[in-house]
């Protein structure tokens, strides 16, 4: 069970002091139940809620507390929980996300009405835009269709997959217009007309509550309008969006590189002949790192050579997640092979990072509509 919450300020911590409060949490509320989480598709909400109170969702918020948004500090304890659970790091992905919608808006109204509650992990929710996102860059067309009624919208429509979600949860949704305009809203799960349905089982990621959502003349009022038009808040927030990611494959790394190590003593004899060690997965994580803390410094940045960089790190997390699962199986072999191994789970997780939106797929479109990278960079490719 979670400790008693009591609320970190963001006025108080410094992202130190976050990271330092997650890894307390992650190892005390975290590391005893991946396992459960993983096998029963367990959701780990106590756990979400101590997280929250220790301040992970905050730091990178615009106007959340005093100094500038920190978009590292979630970064690194998103990376801290995929250390030992896929599931979680990317429960509070979306939990970040979602807070990052109403903090970059301009909605003052409704981030008074929510903003510290879901800050704080108080209020839980998630985001619906993989459908979105796959639409802006000319993959899918709009699932959500939205009619303007007298103060709001009337939306219908259906998506998949929607994580994160419960009864009392709301998420971060764009409809389109009749006349083809992008709209951003949060809607509430509890909202007449939001439905969530058995969204399947999955390999992994069991223990995220992703639902299917079917929105049958839902109705969203204005007060709950992120964006209206949301193109050109769609392009503020989504440096945040992706490079948040990357903490996903960071931290499931990280995990496989400590399982590579763990067997080394009893191993290492036969596993030294095996071409991919510890040292050189640990060098694309660390220079992966520093490559997110660089494009970290200003989220709302609009350089179109900076948006590259970005695009070009998450493709980078997703081929070092798989890259170091695979390895560490082969290093764990056996041992890793077993239901309860932890290097099989890790290997199941970790294409996850490569299939959420932007799969490895639209990144590599993204980069290959934008052309040839003008700075002849060499990337973070292995
Ligand atoms: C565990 C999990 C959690 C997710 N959480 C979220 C979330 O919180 N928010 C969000 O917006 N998206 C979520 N998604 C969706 C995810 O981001 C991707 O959109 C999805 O993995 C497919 O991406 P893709 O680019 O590979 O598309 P593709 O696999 O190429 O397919 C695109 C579309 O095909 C359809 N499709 C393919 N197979 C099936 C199937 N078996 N059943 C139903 N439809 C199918 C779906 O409509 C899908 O969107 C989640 C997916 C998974 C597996």
């Amino acid at each position: 069970m979670a400790a008693a919450l009591a609320f970190a300020t963001p006025d108080d911590d410094t992202g130190e002091d976050v990271l330092a409060a997650v890894r307390e949490v992650v190892q005390r509320d975290l590391v005893p139940i991946v396992g459960q989480i993983d096998r029963d598709g367990f959701y780990p909400e106590d756990a979400m809620r101590a997280l929250g109170a220790a301040g992970a969702y905050g730091r990178h918020l615009p106007g959340y507390g005093a100094g500038e948004p920190d978009l590292t500090a979630a970064f690194r304890a998103i990376a801290a929980a995929g250390e030992y659970c896929l599931s979680t790091s990317f429960c509070m992905w979306c939990q970040d996300a979602f807070a990052w919608y109403v903090w970059a808006s301009d909605n003052a109204a409704l981030k008074a009405r929510l903003g510290e509650k879901i800050a704080t992990g108080a209020i839980l929710g998630g985001t619906g835009l993989s459908n979105p996102m796959k639409t802006f860059f000319g993959i899918e067309t709009m699932r959500l269709k939205g009619r303007r009624v007298e103060g709001g919208y009337l939306v219908k429509g259906a998506l998949p997959w929607v994580s994160n979600l419960g009864p009392d949860h709301w998420f971060g949704g764009v409809f389109e217009r009749e006349d083809g305009r992008p709209v951003m809203a949060l809607v509430s799960c509890a909202g007449a007309g939001v439905k969530l349905v058995d969204g399947g089982t999955f390999v992994a990621l069991d223990g995220t509550r992703t639902y299917g959502i079917q929105l049958r003349d839902a109705f969203i009022p204005d007060g709950d309008i992120l964006a209206d038009p949301a193109e050109a808040y769609v392009k503020r927030i989504r440096l945040g969006f992706v490079l948040m990611q990357v903490g996903m494959g960071l931290g499931l790394a990280r995990g496989c590189i400590r399982l590579i190590r763990e067997v080394e003593g009893s191993l290492g004899h036969v596993n030294r002949y095996l071409d991919v060690q510890a040292p050189d997965l640990a060098a694309r994580a660390d220079a992966l790192e520093r490559e997110v803390e660089t494009l970290a410094i200003d989220p709302f940045d609009p350089d179109p050579a900076l948006w590259r960089r970005v695009v070009a790190a998450r493709l980078a997390a997703s081929e070092l997640a798989v890259d170091a699962a695979h390895n560490a199986m082969l290093h764990c072999g056996a041992r890793g092979y077993v239901v309860t191994g932890e290097a099989q789970r890790r290997l199941r997780e970790a294409y996850f990072v490569a299939i959420v939106t932007p799969a490895m797929k639209q990144l590599k479109k993204m980069l290959a509509d934008m052309g040839p990278d003008p700075s002849g960079a060499p990337g973070l490719a292995a």
